[in-house]
């Protein structure tokens, strides 16, 4: 009965490490804010799926058939494994110092070689034999039986996995959720090139207890609200400039904002001279629909007053000064003017935020005055167009007689900045990680990142991340660390 029950352990001890290693191997980003890990790059995630991902699904393969087949011999090479990650835990704490974490993950590596090796001397002590042939028979046998009920329930599952859903899309996760502190979110790591994995370019800024959203990309309110933060929350929108691309989305953001929370007023839009036009465009555009909204679903919950958005200009010169457009609870937000000529005015913004920073560089060819501005910030988002890409877009357009694409691909490297100049002033800066996003060419599986980064590794010495959607990086108040999630 004893051994019955320590197996059963072992086996569930073999699920949640293949789980593990599974979730590192195929989506690392939701284990690595668990495991306190932040990749460097794309050799970073490499290291996490392969390393992380081998180790922890070689042991689970051992503990199974361990378990399974009532074997010792099989549980002794996950006991090794995970005596050598205690060790290395023990270290940790003898010179790295302690924190309340490492406490924990060693108390449970404990508790699991404790188990392992209680069933191991049970099985030793009992002579007990393997399963031989009918595991064999029953994996298949199993298998079809899941497969089969998956097959014959899909009306009841998928009913269950709606009210899951429900359940989560309702909680209103964020800001909540968080701890105080500055969080940044991808709601949009893409450009105006199509990328099936990437809205258009949107970060979003949790402050406390306040939502910021910079730049409103199409599709980028529906990834906001995937990633658990209802539009209803935003406090206010903040627009870097003004192509197709930075504000595509923004009719849908206003509109999901109003209704998320029944706003009475207007969602403040600020941005550089030339926002009042955009503002209104939208608000004109949305006429319609608003009286529908308010004809539909009442007064209260859509208040005709809160519909659509209220520019808040601030003027933008050429010169490399910066202006505080916002402060509110602790936060300031810096605009500055880059390089996006001949899109005049185009700005950049600075986060501060109880000791931590970041910096979202908007549209931009290598701008001295963003690296001014970006000195000492914990984070820097940075566009990114890796020439050497897009050169062969341009070859390819001239190729097949394309004379629009020929000419565009031809023209947009003069006013982008490429990954490796971004790393200069990334490096130059001293911020602590740089974050691409607004990448271009796309970027739709992570496999091409090495292409797009270029020599970009060997000049920014900090972690450096290929932005993706859902992507969320969250900076503790007074710390130094940055912990990043993937929530899509
Ligand atoms: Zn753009
Ligand atoms: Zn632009």
């Amino acid at each position: 009965m004893m051994q019955r029950l320590l197996r059963i352990l072992t086996g569930l001890i073999g699920v949640l490490t293949l789980v593990m290693g599974l979730t590192f191997l195929l989506a690392p980003g939701r284990l690595m804010g668990q495991f306190a890990v932040l990749a460097s790059g794309n050799a970073g995630f490499s290291t996490v799926r392969g390393d992380l991902g081998g180790l922890f699904i070689g042991m689970a393969i051992f503990t199974l058939i361990g378990a399974i087949r009532a074997s010792s011999r099989w549980l002794a090479v996950p006991s090794v494994f995970l005596g050598f990650i205690v060790l290395g835990r023990i270290l940790n704490l003898l010179f790295d110092g302690r924190s309340t974490e490492s406490v924990q993950a060693v108390i449970l590596e404990l508790i699991l070689i404790a188990v392992l090796l209680a069933t191991i001397a049970s099985l030793e002590r009992s002579g007990a034999r393997p399963f031989g042939r009918s595991l064999w028979v029953a994996i298949p046998v199993l298998l079809l039986v899941v497969l089969g009920a998956a097959f014959l329930f899909q009306r009841q599952i998928g009913m269950t996995i709606t009210k899951r859903v429900a359940e989560r899309a309702f909680q209103n996760r964020f800001p909540a959720s968080l701890p105080d502190g500055l969080h940044v979110g991808l709601c949009g790591s893409g450009s105006p090139l199509p990328d099936p994995t990437r809205a258009g370019p949107c970060v979003f800024v949790i402050a406390g207890k306040h939502v910021y959203v910079v730049d409103a990309g199409e599709g980028s309110p529906r990834k906001m609200a995937l990633m658990g933060l209802s539009p209803g929350s935003i406090d206010a929108i903040l627009l870097t400039h003004f192509h197709s691309d930075h504000i595509g989305g923004l009719g849908e953001m206003m509109l999901q904002r109003w209704g998320g929370a029944s706003h009475k007023d207007p969602v403040p839009v600020y941005g550089p001279q030339g926002v009042e036009s955009v503002v209104r465009g939208f608000n004109d555009a949305y006429a319609l629909d608003k009286k529908y909204r308010v004809a539909h679903h009442g007064e209260a919950t859509m208040p005709p007053t809160g519909a659509g958005g209220v520019a808040r200009p601030f003027t933008l010169d050429d010169s490399d000064r910066s202006q505080v457009v916002l402060e509110q609870d602790g936060l300031t937000i810096t605009a500055f003017a880059v390089n996006h000529a001949p899109v005049f005015p185009a700005a950049g913004y600075r986060f501060d935020y109880r000791g931590r920073s970041v910096v979202i560089s908007g549209d931009t060819a290598p701008s001295p005055t963003l690296a001014k501005v970006a000195r000492g910030a914990d984070v820097l988002f940075h566009e990114g167009l890796q020439s050497a890409m897009v050169s062969v877009l341009h070859d390819a357009a001239v190729r097949h007689d394309r004379a629009g694409a020929a000419k565009i691909t031809a023209d947009i490297p003069s006013y982008h900045t490429t990954p490796e100049d971004a790393a200069r002033i990334a490096q130059q800066a001293g911020v602590r990680l740089l974050m691409f996003y607004h990448t271009i060419p796309a970027l739709p599986v992570a496999y091409l990142n090495a292409a797009f980064l270029g020599d970009a590794a060997a000049i920014f010495k900090g972690p450096i991340i290929v932005g993706r959607d859902g992507m969320l990086l969250s900076l503790s108040p007074g710390g130094t660390s940055v912990t990043m999630r993937e929530l899509l």
